[in-house]
């Protein structure tokens, strides 16, 4: 996994970009809990380029104002995704960050030394991370 160098410069937010909220959205509609509140965060999160190593993560903010905070008891947050190739195979992933309950990072790591774009939605596979899973009740 590579260790993203975080960004020096401070840059502004900015509105999240369509494929970022589909991913952040399919994430965050799997079943873990906090789940449901993280998801009702995205209509109010700000983006910016989270690391400068060339991969699409994001760093992530909210309007604390209109959005209650999630909570979140694991980081990464269980909801993450295997992000794939052409052929299926597993080349790297998603995960997701929340800071005091509120969105904060979308990482994309790779599993080689090449880094990801944020994948487009036809190329990952969301999971939760086995013991997070949200008790039935
Ligand atoms: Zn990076």
């Amino acid at each position: 996994m590579i260790n993203h160098p975080s960004t020096q410069r401070d840059l502004p937010w900015r509105n999240l970009t369509e494929l970022e909220i589909v991913l952040l959205k399919i994430l965050t509609s799997q079943d873990f809990c906090g789940a449901s509140i993280l998801l009702k965060q995205i209509e109010f999160a700000m983006a910016k380029a989270g690391c400068e190593c060339g991969c699409g993560t994001i760093n992530l903010t909210c309007d604390r104002e209109k959005v209650a905070p999630a909570s979140v008891e694991h980081q990464p947050v269980p909801g993450e995704a295997h992000v794939l190739d052409e052929s299926g195979s597993i080349v790297g992933g998603l995960i997701l960050f929340a800071r005091d309950g509120y969105l904060s990072c979308l990482e994309v790591f790779s599993d080689s030394r090449t880094e990801l774009p944020l994948p487009q939605p036809s190329f990952i596979r969301p999971f939760i991370q086995e013991p997070y899973k949200a008790q039935d009740s």
